[in-house]
């Protein structure tokens, strides 16, 4: 294959993983990555936690070592955007003109924040919350006794409402919904969170949606749509993401909240595949289509993309994982429950070290622990094995998990 050329678009951790497996798996022909920041790939999860409150320098969220990609002859074109995608030529087009032709593409082009229509939007002070200048931008805001407003209680919203108030911020939050964190762990868990903001000093406005900014010049005021004025001095929005599907649009690729793919991260062309934040895939395991915009699935699924790239057919079964830090609490969640009949819980609720088992239909769809990840395995294995599971022995504590996944011959 030494002849050949992989482009991969798209130069985060999806697209750098991909590459980094391309050359472990032995591929030896050209490699090119594309990426519209200035910096290689690195990790996102710190830029709401330790790198927003300035405990991790910046040389330590890069995914590889400086001079990786020179090692490796990958090709790293940063600070350019792929522009264009030609299907009948198999060519990738950048600003500016330049075309690379390939004979594998993986798009691995992430999310960007969706952006809020309120009027006030454009002036100063308002951030987002997607890339390292993002965070940096935030992090020079972050000054003790500063009043912060924050528009979404998501995971983005919640973790950087928390680091703020870890660095002695005046927090008030905004969310539409009864709950925070409602959308990925439904109204109980969510319930929680609320309370554990509120502990900390939060001040929760749920079912407020956002009306408009005020100030002049610069944001001084979140008005709510009840009404509510908060004088703030800066504000940060985040109120999830959309995919970056428009190379794949453009080009006739199916599209449908993500770029569609199959269990092998291919789209509907052959030899053109998608991973990570961007993809829509089918999980055979979970049987249902699902978009994942974390961590894991990106790492996994741009590995699992390059071996496919590469002739292998493998397909991916990875059941969902994500963590969340806010505070001194370490939430974990494995599965995927968008429906469930009832949650079981084991452990010190009050305590706040417990796991939460989402059960439908007498089989463990999801597990969310919070302050005890040990639970996090064996829920993995019940959820892909797909075993029957007595809710009883869930909640005894005195039940280790592990005795509950069948043995196999
Ligand atoms: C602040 C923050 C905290 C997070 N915390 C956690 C966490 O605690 N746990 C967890 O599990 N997950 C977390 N995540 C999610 C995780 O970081 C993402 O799932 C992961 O980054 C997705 O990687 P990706 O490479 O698929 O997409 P992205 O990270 O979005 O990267 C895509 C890249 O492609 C580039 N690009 C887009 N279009 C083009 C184009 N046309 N040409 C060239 N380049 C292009 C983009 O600029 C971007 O650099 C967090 C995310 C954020 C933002």
């Amino acid at each position: 294959m030494a002849d050949q050329t992989f482009v991969i678009a798209g130069a985060n951790l999806t697209g750098g993983r991909a590459a980094e497996a391309l050359r472990k798996e032995g591929f030896d022909g050209r490699v090119v990555l594309i990426g519209a920041e200035p910096d290689p790939p690195y990790e996102r999860p710190p830029l709401s936690k330790e790198y927003l409150r300035g405990q991790v320098p910046r040389e330590k969220i890069f995914i590889h070592k400086p001079g990786f990609y020179e090692e490796q002859r990958i090709e790293l074109r940063l600070g350019v955007r792929a522009t264009g995608l030609d299907l009948q030529e198999r060519a990738v087009e950048l600003e500016g003109g330049e075309r690379i032709a390939f004979d594998r593409l993986l798009l691995a082009t992430g999310g960007r924040p969706r952006r809020l229509a309120a009027p006030g939007s454009d002036l100063d002070g308002i951030y987002e919350l997607r890339t390292v200048a993002d965070s940096e931008r935030i992090a020079a805001q972050l000054q003790p006794g500063r009043r912060l407003v924050v528009i979404g209680a998501g995971f983005i919203g919640a973790e950087v409402a928390a680091s703020a108030r870890m660095q002695g911020l005046d927090v008030t939050v905004l969310e539409m919904s009864p709950v925070p964190l409602g959308r990925a762990l439904g109204e109980e868990m969510g319930r929680l969170y609320g309370e554990i903001h509120r502990e900390h000093g939060v001040e929760l406005l749920t079912g407020e949606a956002i009306d408009r900014f005020e100030g002049s010049g610069r944001v001084e005021r979140v008005v709510g749509a009840s009404g509510r004025a908060i004088d703030c001095d800066f504000v940060v929005v985040g109120i999830g993401i959309e995919p970056a599907t428009e190379l794949a649009e453009q080009a006739g690729l199916a599209v449908e909240n993500g770029i569609v793919v199959d269990e092998y991260a291919e789209t509907s062309v052959a030899g053109v595949f998608a991973a990570g934040d961007v993809a829509r895939f089918y999980h055979p395991v979970l049987q249902e289509r699902l978009r994942v915009e974390h961590w894991a699935n990106a790492q996994n699924q741009g590995v699992l993309a390059a071996k496919n790239m590469l002739g292998r057919r493998e397909a991916y079964v990875e059941i969902p994982w994500f963590w969340s830090d806010q505070y001194d609490l370490n939430l974990q969640y494995v599965g995927h429950a968008s429906s469930w009949d009832e949650i079981v819980m084991r452990g010190d609720v009050a305590g706040r070290k417990f796991t939460a088992f989402y059960l439908k239909d007498g089989r463990l769809r999801a597990a969310l622990a919070l302050n005890r990840f040990k639970d996090i395995r064996p829920s993995r294995e019940l959820i892909k094995l797909g075993v029957a599971v007595e809710a009883a022995k869930l909640r005894d504590d005195g039940v280790e998990l592990k005795s509950l996944i069948p043995v196999s011959e």
